[in-house]
């Protein structure tokens, strides 16, 4: 029993070390991931129930790693909020960003806003994020009210005044400010006081159940009378069945973005989808 115990405890540190080691080949790659230009956007539509026409694209970053193929922002993010990497990915993204609205404007294609998400660490590091995208704007000729950015609650938790005032400034801009995961951090209205925001992202956990759960629906009707009256639009995420959809209609919720509607796609593929419209 004793050796049992110590080949599982060499086992648990080979496991750790092979994790530490992966984590580590991959700080260096994401190093050199951007000249190389390994990173691409992925586009999630955003659908208006109303309407039920696309009115914001999300962008997603994935990695074309060399060797490893498609990797998802789950794996590398992280990785590079600790290594410092997320300043230049973040800094590429926006970039990318409005690069991109001016590709499709000059295809003739009119694309609906698009929103860029921006980590804590990102935000927390970068000292002049309202000139990065005041630069990117002006260098593409794209219009503030084209961009939202998506900020998480944590990002607001740790917000000292130096970044209110970036905040403010990206406000007077005239971009778009979304906030993200609504309802997973605490003290979430204290934010909607201090901040204004345009949209309320409400979190998919309490999507997943908004069809079928009492608490998730009272959760949902809440948030979304909250969000009317401080004059900000709701959108539900990871929507992914018809019942959420009629659930989410039925509570007033303005828009959706989930699977149901669309995964997120190559920005090749977003004029064909941007003519389709969700049904009923
Ligand atoms: P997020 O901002 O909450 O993005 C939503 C995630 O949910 C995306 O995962 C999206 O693909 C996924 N999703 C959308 N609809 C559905 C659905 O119906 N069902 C399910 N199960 N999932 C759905 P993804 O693309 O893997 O991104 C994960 C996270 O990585 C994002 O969460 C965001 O926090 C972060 N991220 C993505 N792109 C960027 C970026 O450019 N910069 C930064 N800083 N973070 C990013
Ligand atoms: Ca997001
Ligand atoms: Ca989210
Ligand atoms: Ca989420």
């Amino acid at each position: 029993a004793k050796d049992e115990g110590r080949n599982q405890f060499r086992f648990h540190m080979a496991e750790l070390d092979r994790q530490l080691r992966e984590r580590m080949m991959l700080a260096a790659d994401l190093h050199l991931a951007i000249e190389r230009q390994e990173f691409e956007l992925y586009y999630q539509p955003q659908v208006e129930l109303e309407s039920g026409r696309i009115v914001g694209l999300e962008a997603l970053i994935r990695w074309n790693h060399p060797t490893r193929g498609l990797l998802l922002p789950t794996v590398f993010i992280p990785i590079a909020e600790t290594t410092g990497s997320i300043l230049p990915i973040g800094k590429w993204a926006i970039e990318q960003a409005c690069r991109q609205i001016r590709l499709w404007r000059d295809q003739g294609v009119v694309p609906p806003l698009v929103a860029v998400n921006i980590s804590a660490a990102q935000f927390k590091g970068e000292s002049d994020l309202d000139r990065i995208v005041a630069n990117s704007l002006a260098r593409f000729g794209v219009a503030p009210c084209a961009l939202e950015l998506e900020l998480t609650e944590s990002v607001l938790m740790e917000t000292t005044q130096k970044h209110k005032g970036s905040l403010e400034r990206l406000r007077q801009l005239g971009v778009r400010l979304a906030i993200d995961d609504f309802g997973t951090g605490y003290s979430s209205m204290s934010y909607l006081r201090r901040f204004p925001f345009d949209r309320i992202k409400i979190d998919k956990s309490f999507i997943d159940d908004v069809a079928t759960q009492n608490e998730s629906i009272k959760i949902v009707r809440a948030i979304v009378t909250l969000a009317e009256g401080l004059g900000m639009s709701t959108i539900a995420e990871g929507v992914e069945s018809a019942d959420q959809v009629d659930k989410l209609r039925e509570l007033g919720c303005d828009q959706i973005q989930g699977f149901f509607f669309s995964n997120p796609r190559p920005a090749g593929e977003i004029a064909g989808l941007l003519a389709q419209k969700l049904e009923g």
